[in-house]
């Protein structure tokens, strides 16, 4: 584990770091190799070496080794699992599935590479034809977040492989662990050496060199909007392709005439689960007057009912915050709720349990209005607020009324205000009577304002960002 895979082989270095489980600060999941500037240099050079070859690959042999990636993912989802909620703290349920997830979508480009084709069109001009094809990009350098450890490494490195690019990863620091353990997959799946580079590190040194290296074609980065910013204007100067995914502050609508039981339940789902560190996770209810009350204390049955604990027990619902520095953030957002003068309803304490691990119970703000900065900023931990509003009109506004635009959810049983909705979000993605959180993987993933820039992710539309067009005009 304490060694990185460049060019084919796995490389150790002089430092490395330990990997602490969030549920039991005393068990050290691993330690693992930290790469400098220098080895992420050479993960680029190898990259870059690789790209003619694998560039011009027989897509059956890209197809194959996607598959054979993908199959291994889900014949090992519970062991990885195990291994992504021991690091990332996601509780043993959502661990798996997402490992399954990250298999699903290597046998889904394992597809794709097969299938993407280009367009032939007549010409204006006699006797001629023109043809549109696709080429890979060259060398992509993948940056991604801690909070799924194996899905978005996988949402990238798929299509990257798929259409025929050379990849430069880089994992959060602080889940080194599944990344690792992805790339070991990789590492015995038959490409040739530099198609595929593993450099766990810091963002400041193996992040900048990255983005900094003219041997980088294009960077796919996920994460929080300060970094991404910083990425895109670096990137931009030196006029490489740039993809970013980041935050969001997601509204739930929940209209007078919703279900009670559906509203709760994508309320707590998409707030609370995975100890909402999610980007899609809702934050905002913003719910209309005559169901108001009735939430609230639907809410506050549901979220008693809840077991905070330890990731891996089968029985805990949510398991605790990734660290210690989130879960001051968290605790630093509650109490600007407090004295922004909102009204804690229910949760925002930090929870003993048997091990020492950073347990926080899920916090509902009530009495709150759209101006505050608990409902401006992404928290991104298991704290949401309710607003609460006249009608449709005023409920749509406020749920606009964001500098993010990521997902966003309704709950009614009118078709009228369901499609009034789609229509009306200003969001990549809407949900109606479903969480704000939780998505196909076939399916384009990403949003709107400073949630996202660049192309689409997942499913076909990922072409989009791992392709470059080419437009031949060819006469006989
Ligand atoms: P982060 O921005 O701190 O880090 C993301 C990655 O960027 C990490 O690998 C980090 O090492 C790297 N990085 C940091 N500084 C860098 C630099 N100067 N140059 C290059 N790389 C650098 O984000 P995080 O705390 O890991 O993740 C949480 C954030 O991610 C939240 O804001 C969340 O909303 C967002 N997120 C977005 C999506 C999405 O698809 N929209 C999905 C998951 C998470």
């Amino acid at each position: 584990m304490n060694a990185n895979y460049i060019g084919g082989s796995w490389t150790r270095h002089a430092t490395s770091y330990k990997n602490i489980n969030p549920s039991n600060v005393a068990d050290i999941v691993g330690e693992y190799a930290h790469a400098d500037e220098t080895a992420t240099t050479e993960a680029i050079a190898a990259a870059r070496a690789a790209v003619h070859t694998w560039s011009r690959t027989n897509i059956q042999v890209r197809a194959d080794a996607l598959e054979r990636i993908g199959n291994e993912i889900v014949a090992r989802q519970d062991e990885l699992g195990a291994l992504l909620s021991r690091e990332e703290g996601k509780t043993l349920k959502e661990g798996i599935g997402e490992a399954a997830r990250a298999g699903q979508i290597f046998k889904f480009f394992a597809g794709e590479a097969v299938r993407f084709g280009g367009e032939l069109l007549p010409s204006v001009r006699p006797g001629l034809t023109v043809e549109i094809t696709r080429e890979p990009v060259g060398v992509v350098g993948l940056i991604t977040p801690w909070n799924f450890p194996i899905a978005i490494p996988a949402w990238k490195i798929a299509p990257a492989l798929a259409y025929g690019n050379c990849v430069v990863f880089k994992p959060a620091e602080l889940v080194p662990g599944c990344a690792w353990a992805l790339a070991e997959i990789i590492s015995r799946a038959k490409l040739p050496d530099g198609v595929f580079n593993l450099v766990m590190g810091r963002g400041s040194v193996v992040g900048e060199t990255m983005v900094n290296s003219l041997e980088i074609d294009a960077i796919s980065f996920t994460g929080s909007v300060d970094v991404g910013r910083a990425i895109a204007q670096k990137a931009v100067a030196r006029l490489a392709k740039v993809q970013l995914e980041m935050g969001g502050k997601n509204p739930l609508i929940v209209l007078d005439d919703a279900d009670l039981g559906v509203a709760v339940e994508c309320a707590v789902q998409g707030a609370y689960f995975s100890t909402g560190q999610r980007c899609t996770a809702s934050s905002r209810f913003i719910v209309t007057q005559g169901i108001h009350d009735r939430f609230v204390a639907g809410m506050i049955a549901r979220l008693k009912t809840l077991n905070v604990d330890d990731a891996l027990k089968p029985e805990t619902d949510i398991g605790p915050v990734v660290d210690e520095r989130q879960l001051q953030q968290d605790l630093d957002y509650i109490d600007v709720g407090r004295r922004e003068g909102a009204t804690l309803a229910y949760g925002g304490e930090t929870l003993r349990r048997g091990t020492d691990g950073f347990y926080l119970a899920p916090a509902l703000f009530t009495q709150t209005h759209n101006g505050m900065k608990i409902n401006r900023d992404e928290i991104f931990g298991p704290v949401a607020s309710v607003i609460q509003v006249k009608d449709y009109d005023e409920a749509i506004e406020l749920a606009n009324d964001t500098s993010f635009g990521l997902s966003a959810g309704m709950v009614t049983t009118s078709l009228r205000s369901a499609a009034r909705f789609k229509r009306d979000a200003q969001a990549g993605m809407v949900m109606v009577n479903v969480p704000t959180a939780g998505v196909d993987y076939h399916a384009p993933f990403g949003g709107r304002k400073k949630s996202s820039y660049g192309p689409r992710e997942q499913g076909r539309y990922a072409l989009e960002f791992y392709t470059t067009v080419k437009t031949a005009y060819i006469a006989p």
